[in-house]
């Protein structure tokens, strides 16, 4: 890769802005996940180690009225940060005032300074009326938000992945208004990898595709397809691609507005598309109602498929099996409810029985991750992408516009 990293740059004694991922889940003010605050730890400690004087900021989930000042704060995740470390980090509870630049100023070399989420920058609040109003400056990167963060800083580090194919004020608008920035550690190893496993591919390389819509992965799948020597198709799109073989899907989700375009798909990638032989149906989209397994040419109307079946399981493993690269996005059911996550936990036992065959398996999309993740696969695969929609985009072969950017070597 060609991008600056952040081994390239002097830090010492530079105001460093480092733009991180902590997007985490959080209930009732607990984080659940962590994953994503660990994986940037050695970005923070390079930078730490090297002297610059760190400023650290990030987005948490949306924000679109009052109530989400308070509950989308950034503070959970500054303690546990802190924690993490084992340092103290100076937390300003704003994303534009007058004492977060006094409080920078103060910084020493080897200090970590921490604002509040971008993303309170997409919204104003009348303070007399307490009126919420939708301005999105941190989401369509009004250029005065860009230029004012990056006046607090000498040095602009990368290194969220997740966000790399939006084009927001807290990473394109501060790489655009800074002399030098470049990609952190994180950001680096997530582009390598993936970059690897599509150009210096070994093969037979299976590309395991699920998840809810043939319409949110054609691009991927297209891209794939050219690539991979086999495509296991699992998940809702299962019955898009069934639908169009003529067979009765039942109560199963679908898009009639792709039948066209699965078609042509079965017709163009006959020999590498391998497509579910059973899968678990349902009554009702719910974990209490009773699984029955049906083999695909038997699905009855009133039932729909929410996983695919054991014998699917087993047909996927063969092919698993074989495979020296896996790239895998979307869950193979819902996941969600433990009734239907059989064939998501089963496609992971298989890929787990790889570990040690120098056989490379990446995790792409966001709830693959998820499920891969909180299933108990987490040392399964070579890698779990931190970015679902970021990753998505680089294996479509598109340009992120946040490393589009950053400073080249
Ligand atoms: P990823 O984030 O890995 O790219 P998607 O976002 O495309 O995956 O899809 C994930 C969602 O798909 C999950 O919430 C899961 O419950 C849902 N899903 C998987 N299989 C089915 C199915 N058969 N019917 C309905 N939803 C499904
Ligand atoms: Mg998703």
């Amino acid at each position: 890769m060609n991008k600056k990293t952040v081994k390239d740059l002097d830090l010492k004694g530079k105001r460093v802005l480092l733009r991180a991922d902590f997007n985490v889940p959080i209930k009732d003010g607990e984080i659940t996940d962590d994953n994503r605050i660990k994986q940037a730890l050695p970005t923070i400690k390079y930078i730490l180690e090297k002297g610059g004087k760190l400023i650290i900021f990030s987005h948490l989930s949306r924000v679109k009225n009052i109530s989400d000042l308070e509950t989308k704060s950034i503070r959970p995740i500054v303690v546990r940060l802190s924690e993490l470390l084992g340092r103290k980090i100076v937390f300003i509870k704003a994303i534009q005032s007058k004492n977060l630049k006094t409080e920078i100023d103060k910084l020493k070399n080897g200090e970590i300074l921490m604002f509040e989420n971008t993303r309170f920058a997409d919204v104003q609040i009348n303070t007399e009326t307490k009126e919420c109003t939708i301005i999105k400056c941190e989401s369509k990167n009004n250029p005065n938000l860009g230029a004012y963060w990056a006046s607090l800083g000498d040095i602009f580090i990368n290194d969220a992945f997740g966000t790399a194919h939006r084009s927001h004020a807290s990473n394109v608008g501060i790489a655009t208004n800074i002399n030098e920035t470049a990609i952190g550690l994180l950001m680096e190893n997530e582009l390598n990898t993936l970059a690897n496993a599509m150009e210096n591919t070994k093969h037979p390389f299976t590309a395991i595709l699920g998840g809810s819509k043939v319409s949110d992965k054609i691009g991927v799948i297209e891209a794939l397809a050219t690539k991979a020597d086999y495509l296991l198709i699992g998940g809702a799109m299962t019955f898009t691609f069934l639908k169009a073989l003529g067979k009765n899907i039942g109560k199963s989700l679908y898009e009639e507005d792709k039948l066209d375009l699965a078609k042509k798909l079965l017709e163009k990638y006959s020999e590498k598309l391998i497509l579910p032989l059973d899968v678990t149906c349902t009554k009702e989209f719910s974990n209490d109602s009773t699984p029955y397994i049906f083999d695909v040419d038997k699905i009855p109307n009133n039932l729909m498929g929410l996983d695919i079946g054991p014998k699917t399981v087993n047909l996927f493993a063969e092919t698993i099996k074989k495979s020296k690269t896996i790239i895998w996005n979307g869950p193979m059911g819902v996941f969600e409810m433990n009734k239907f996550a059989l064939g998501t936990i089963g496609v992971c036992n298989s890929i787990s029985l790889l570990k040690g065959n120098d056989a490379i398996t990446i995790v792409g999309g966001g709830d693959a991750a998820a499920a891969a993740i909180g299933l108990g696969f987490s040392d399964s695969f070579t890698h779990i992408s931190t970015g679902g929609g970021a990753s998505l985009e680089f294996l479509e072969g598109k340009e992120l516009p946040a490393l589009k950017v950053i400073d080249e070597k």
